[in-house]
């Protein structure tokens, strides 16, 4: 039996990354913001259906500079954000000298809960930053309602939603930017890479320039930037996935529905249900295990898993607010985001998964 990773990368032939890098071995251009670059920045406006578009050389250099573009990088700042994430997330908010407020999650799909956003916002407040964790979509009419109450800024984290969409409106154009990753890793890849939208065109300058040294022009430097361009070879390798996107979709979500017929009214296994009016991406897989009902603990079943060559991922484990980067605040007690990260384990789904492969991994589960 061959091992079986959490992920896979999808990958187009040899073939065509070779027709579209051709190119760019005539022109010798390989890097700044070069015709591939331009011509892939065009395809992904429309398939995410969002007016404004900066490409990164990865998810996380586009969160960190988004919030420096934003202007929030202030004395004092405060950010409201969720335990429940890759560390990414966390560090790109204090990486800009902003101090993380953590905010607990939902039980049901692990966003951050609206519910609990208000009573940590104080004159410090700069932003909320929180996660489509999962591809889950947060509350983003809530979101939206409490941040233009309270004037601060909304940056989602949509590294895990590509393609998402949510009452037929692509999924970055809530709140006022969105990061997206296209690490190896995600849904759609560009090897590394990562992209800003948001609507506001006033965001598209400084965003261009923090990417760019903070070069305005050649005797211009108005801003203290670093470099986090996404060169053209990447660029390429986008155009190619965004091609087999469909495909790729249809099929993580044959391994998604096998999971489901498998998985779902198993006591003490509990799945992100579906949620209404988005259309998700099946970017991860995640199964909650109770381990009373379930007769074995997430760390049980994960070890079983391993010992057949299978590797299922403990996402999001530990809680950033428990690692000990983060120890200090340690005092911000967010008990539903505990409980889910000790109990939760992401099985594997990839595009090349088949329901074979489903089927074995849930037989070694259930049995
Ligand atoms: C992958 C990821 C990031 C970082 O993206 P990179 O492209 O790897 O830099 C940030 N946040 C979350 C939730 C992620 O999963």
């Amino acid at each position: 039996m061959k091992r079986i990773n959490v992920t896979r990368s999808s990958m187009p032939s040899l073939e065509e990354y070779e027709e579209e890098i051709r190119p760019i071995f005539e022109s010798h251009q390989l890097t700044n913001m070069g015709p591939v670059y331009k011509k892939f920045q065009k395809q992904l406006i429309e398939y995410l259906q969002v007016p404004e578009l900066s490409l990164f050389v990865n998810g996380h250099m586009a969160l960190e500079m988004a919030i420096d573009a934003l202007g929030l990088k202030q004395e004092q700042g405060e950010v409201i954000t969720t335990p429940f994430t890759f560390v990414s997330t966390t560090h790109a908010i204090s990486r800009n000298r902003l101090k993380p407020v953590f905010c607990d999650i939902r039980p049901d799909d692990y966003t951050i809960d609206p519910a609990k956003i208000e009573p940590l916002i104080t004159e410090h407040t700069v932003a909320i930053i929180p996660v489509h964790v999962y591809g889950n979509v947060c509350d983003v009419e809530a979101i939206q309602k409490i941040a233009e109450q309270h004037g601060i800024k909304v940056i989602y984290d949509a590294a895990h939603a590509f393609g998402v969409t949510y009452k037929g409106k692509g999924i970055g154009n809530f709140g006022d930017a969105s990061m997206f990753s296209f690490h190896a890793t995600k849904v759609f890849n560009t090897i590394e890479g990562g992209a800003i939208a948001f609507h506001d065109k006033a965001y598209g300058m400084p965003l261009h320039e923090l990417k760019n040294f903070g070069i305005h022009d050649e005797e211009n430097i108005p801003a203290i930037g670093a470099n986090a361009k996404m060169n053209e070879f990447a660029a390429a390798m986008g155009i190619c996935n965004l091609r087999r996107m469909d495909e790729c979709l249809r099929r993580r979500k044959a391994a998604h529905d096998r999971y489901f017929e498998r998985l779902s009214g198993v006591k003490g296994i509990k799945l992100c249900e579906p949620q209404k009016e988005v259309v998700p991406n099946y970017a991860y897989m995640p199964v909650c295990f109770d381990e009373t009902e379930f007769g074995a603990t997430r760390d049980e079943v994960f070890r079983k898993l391993a010992a057949h060559d299978i590797y299922a991922r403990k996402y999001f484990y530990p809680a950033v607010n428990e690692l000990n980067c983060y120890k200090c605040y340690s005092d911000q007690k967010t008990p539903i985001a505990h409980r889910i990260s000790t109990h939760v384990l992401t099985l594997p789904i990839f595009e090349e998964l088949s329901t074979d492969e489903v089927d074995r991994i849930c037989d070694i589960i259930l049995h």
